[in-house]
């Protein structure tokens, strides 16, 4: 097992690192921006190192610095955490050239997933179910890509091959738009990922977002940890998540785990990764795997009991998974809300310092937050402050723990999105279950 960690990342997400670590006995080292020096988990961290200014440009997503600081700490290996460079290959090769572990999958796997069109390509050929749409990226003869749009049939949507993040996708509706959507997300493609590729899909009127957890060893071991169902999202992102998802029959979720396993050790998979899919009318079509650990992960630990960071960091370290398909059980229902520093009804951004600071407890309560009364969310970052996760013998059961929870919490000083939480928790077709990805921009548009 590994001596020393250095958690290259910030926020709710590196505590959640660091907490494993400790637990596995092992030294962290935390990195972190000027404007990140009062967090809490610098403070816990066995070692910190200040890597940059605020601006996550030349910090958080700072590679030099970064392997910088691992050698002068003598860190083993580096935990990426989500976002910032957890997706960059070309820093999981850094790391590894530096003679670090990278705790993720192999580099060319990361660049092979995180293109889109390739990773499409791959899932195909692993027999792993895909939203119908051009078999590749788009040619550049407009005529060409009218006949591919006619063929899959409107409502499409044109996706960058290197998106992420909810961005770097349109929809068109008539022929007449078809071109100027394509046109116009390929120069954005190009501005944001570096990446001019877009490719099509049918877009699908009403689906679930519904994805599988994996785990992978060294050694050509995959397991799936069950599935999530992420369908409330706003603006393609994810707002609440919970594990199981409602009213999909078991029998297929298992076969498209099976799936999702084969393409694992097809690609020669390592560490936790995710596949999205999404769901409409009994069928399952893969969208794109992360190939990191995930925000929502904690609903998948609390209805597996297994603890999918430590996993990750043993995985890294050689060691053989240590549990079997048989072995994975999922038992009872988790919830979670994404805490954000934010207008619950406007969304706008309300950064600043919190005030007081009261967290929900109880039974089957779990808050993952880095936040205290005294902090102050920085505006250089995400939004998110915390999640607050809730478990239950039966969804129901999850649901009244959450209510309650919510109810639970102060947040003073600083906008969140609790309010808007608490309106979706007593919403009745949220309560029914089983909402579309379109549901909660239509409740917010006076429909729902
Ligand atoms: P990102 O990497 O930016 O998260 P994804 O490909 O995972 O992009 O898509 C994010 C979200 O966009 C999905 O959860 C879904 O809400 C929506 N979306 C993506 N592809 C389609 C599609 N073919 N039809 C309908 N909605 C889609």
């Amino acid at each position: 097992m590994f001596d020393k960690i250095l958690i290259a990342n910030r926020g709710e997400i590196a505590l959640r690192v660091l907490r494993a670590c400790r637990e596995l006995g092992i030294r962290t080292v935390a990195v972190h921006s000027e404007a990140d020096n009062e967090a809490k988990y610098v403070k816990l961290a066995d070692e910190s190192v200040c890597i940059g200014p605020a601006a996550s440009s030349q910090s958080y997503l700072n590679i030099p610095r970064i392997i910088a600081a691992a050698e002068v700490t003598d860190a083993e290996a580096i935990h990426p955490g989500y976002g910032f460079l957890s997706e960059n290959a070309d820093f999981a090769e850094r790391v590894e050239s530096s003679g670090f572990a990278f705790i993720g999958p192999r580099p060319e796997t990361i660049a092979l997933m995180g293109d889109k069109v390739s990773a499409k390509e791959a899932m195909k050929a692993a027999g792993v179910p895909v939203v119908p749409g051009s078999d590749g990226a788009l040619p550049d003869d407009p005529k060409e890509i009218v006949k591919m749009a006619r063929q899959v049939g409107y409502p499409v949507i044109i996706k960058a091959a290197g998106g992420g993040g909810g961005r770097g996708m349109r929809v068109v509706h008539t022929e007449a738009a078809l071109i100027s959507a394509v046109t116009t997300t390929r120069t954005e493609a190009g501005a944001a990922f570096g990446n001019p590729t877009v490719y099509m899909e049918k877009y699908l009127e009403n689906p679930r977002h519904i994805e599988i957890q994996m785990l992978a060893d060294q050694y050509g071991h995959a397991i799936y940890l069950g599935e999530r169902d992420c369908s409330m999202q706003r603006r393609h992102q994810k707002v609440l998540e919970e594990a199981p998802a409602t009213g999909i029959d078991r029998k297929l979720i298992a076969k498209v785990g099976d799936s999702c396993v084969e393409a694992c050790k097809r690609i020669n998979y390592r560490g936790a990764g995710t596949f999205e899919f999404l769901y409409e009318n009994g069928q399952f079509f893969f969208i794109e795997m992360n190939t990191r650990v995930q925000v929502e992960h904690p609903v998948t630990e609390l209805i597996t009991g297994v603890d999918i960071v430590q996993e990750q960091i043993r995985i890294a370290a050689g060691e053989k998974l240590r549990y079997t398909q048989k072995d994975i059980v999922l038992r009872g229902h988790a919830l979670e809300c994404r805490i954000n520093a934010e207008d619950p009804f406007k969304f706008t951004p309300s950064p600043g310092k919190i005030l007081s600071w009261h967290t929900p407890g109880g039974p089957g309560i779990r808050v993952d937050s880095h936040v205290y009364a005294g902090y102050t969310v920085p505006s250089y970052y995400d939004s998110m402050i915390g999640k607050l996760i809730a478990y239950g013998d039966t969804r129901d059961q999850a649901i009244r723990r959450m209510r309650v929870a919510l109810s639970e919490m102060v947040v003073d000083g600083i906008k969140t999105n609790i309010p808007l939480h608490q309106e979706l928790l007593i919403d009745t077709h949220f309560v029914q279950g089983g909402t579309s990805i379109h549901y909660l921009e239509k409740k917010l548009a006076g429909q729902g």
